[in-house]
């Protein structure tokens, strides 16, 4: 027998359900496509492409150690592994399960195209999660709207067993271990790959993993949260696996971060039950967004003239990647402060972030714009406060606007138009390009909350 596995965002040995079922058969034939909608959607930018270059090479170097290889095509994924399949002469093909209507739909096309060569296809749940999207759901619903009660029901759930990596792999007769493109020899701060996934979630669960509790809104603490959630997307790693090692601590801040994995099978459930959500309000609020490209732009280059979101823009643009608590400041500037449809925003962080992934991203986007699974809509982040609070030395300002950095007090370098016009225009930083306050009123008269 011949099986197919067909990699997605599953880019992993460990704990692949998918790659481990099709092991079973003979001979395997592992394929990655590049999908051509994908390709043309903005979202393969160059840092996005590198990481995935990168945990394909990595995925390639581990299966070529078993003995087989990745095969990659570029084109349809549904046109291109029916052709693989007929032409192995395979009877199974493996995939993940995934939460967007796109890939519902690529599921459905693929069963069918597989049906006409009598090749049966299997949909593995919990590849990208801990629990798959419905293993839990409240009465009289088909997923839950609030987090605490799913939480309360997703931790005493039981879950799959871990999927052993496998040991030897044999190609399918006729095929050889073709060479597959190698990665760009990059010095990239966040290099992709199981190898460097597997390595970073060692090292976070062994040294800072039980101080998250305390450290995980400090904005400026570099080990403050884990980082890996570009290896959690690309599926270099397994939440499962990393659920259960990180529980196994019992620490409270081993809790607090299982906590947040927990929240990422959420956002999953939902979108998977509404796949619409990805595009359209949650909880529609009737906003009339105002339509301020010059907003929108300030914004997207970090110059709106308050530093805690510009300090977040310029870590997007030059990391791809932003501290969560930065995620809320920033997101909410822009759907509440700017009252800017959060939807440019998420197209923004989506096209910019490594992590940037359908499921969280638009969720989060929609928590913070007050029109997803937040019961509290109406309230507004005020970035000074949370400025304050979560940048209490404004060290992470500093950092990332280096026109402030010679400031001397947090609070200038917070709030440097006290400063005075000329002061500010020396230090070539740009004046607030809105009044908080009389946004946020505008913002909740709005919202009928006036
Ligand atoms: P840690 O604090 O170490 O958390 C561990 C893991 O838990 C993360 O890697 C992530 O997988 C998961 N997690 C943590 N917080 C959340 C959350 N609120 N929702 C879902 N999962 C969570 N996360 C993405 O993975 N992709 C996105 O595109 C994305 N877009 C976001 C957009 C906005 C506006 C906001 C507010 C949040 C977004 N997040 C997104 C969630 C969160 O900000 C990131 O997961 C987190 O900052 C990643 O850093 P970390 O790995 O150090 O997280």
């Amino acid at each position: 027998t011949t099986a197919i596995a067909v990699f997605t965002r599953d880019l992993r040995v460990h704990d692949n359900p998918v790659l481990a079922a099709a092991a079973r058969a003979d001979h395997v034939l592992p394929v990655f496509v590049h999908d051509d909608v994908l390709a043309g959607t903005g979202f393969a930018t160059e840092p996005r492409s590198r990481f995935l270059h990168e945990c394909l090479a990595d995925l390639d170097a581990r299966l070529r150690k078993c003995g087989a290889a990745l095969v990659q095509r570029k084109g349809d994924l549904v046109n291109e592994v029916a052709r693989l399949a007929h032409e192995v002469e395979a009877s199974s093909v493996h995939l993940a399960a995934d939460a967007s209507g796109f890939a519902a739909r690529r599921q459905q096309r693929l069963s069918a195209e597989l049906a006409a060569e009598r090749c049966e296809l299997t949909v593995h749940e919990a590849v990208h999660t801990v629990l798959p999207a419905g293993a839990v759901t409240p009465q009289g619903s088909d997923h839950f709207a609030v987090f605490s009660p799913y939480h309360r029901r997703w931790a005493d759930t039981a879950r799959r067993t871990i999927a052993s990596a496998p040991k030897r792999l044999r190609l399918p007769p006729g095929v050889s271990a073709e060479k597959t493109a190698s990665a760009p020899k990059g010095n990239s701060a966040m290099p992709g790959g199981e190898t460097e996934g597997r390595r970073r979630a060692h090292q976070w669960l062994n040294d800072d993993v039980d101080r998250y509790h305390t450290s995980h809104d400090d904005l400026a603490h570099e080990g403050a949260t884990s980082r890996l959630s570009p290896y959690l997307h690309f599926g270099c790693i397994s939440a499962l696996e990393l659920a259960d090692e990180a529980a196994a601590r019992h620490t409270e801040g081993a809790d607090a971060f299982v906590r947040q994995l927990a929240w990422r099978d959420f956002h999953f459930q939902v979108l998977a039950a509404r796949p619409r959500t990805a595009r359209e309000d949650y909880r529609p609020h009737g906003d009339a967004w105002r339509d301020d490209p010059e907003a929108l732009q300030a914004w997207q280059e970090g110059r709106t003239g308050i530093p805690i979101v510009d300090a977040g823009m310029r870590q997007l643009a030059a990391e791809g990647w932003m501290h969560n608590r930065a995620r809320l400041i920033t997101g909410s500037f822009l759907a509440k402060t700017l009252y800017v449809d959060w939807r440019a925003g998420a197209a923004h962080f989506l096209r910019h972030l490594l992590d940037g992934d359908l499921v969280n991203n638009q969720m989060n986007w929609q928590w913070v714009a007050g029109t997803g699974t937040d019961t509290r809509p109406y309230r507004v982040l005020n970035p000074l406060r949370q400025a304050e609070r979560y940048d209490p030395h404004g060290e992470y300002v500093r950092r990332w606007l280096p026109e402030l950095a010679n400031l001397e007090t947090p609070r200038e370098v917070h709030q440097p138009w006290r400063l005075g016009e000329d002061e500010l225009r020396e230090l070539g930083y740009p004046a607030p390009i809105v009044d908080l306050d009389a946004a946020r009123e505008r913002f909740q008269q709005s919202r009928g909350k006036g």
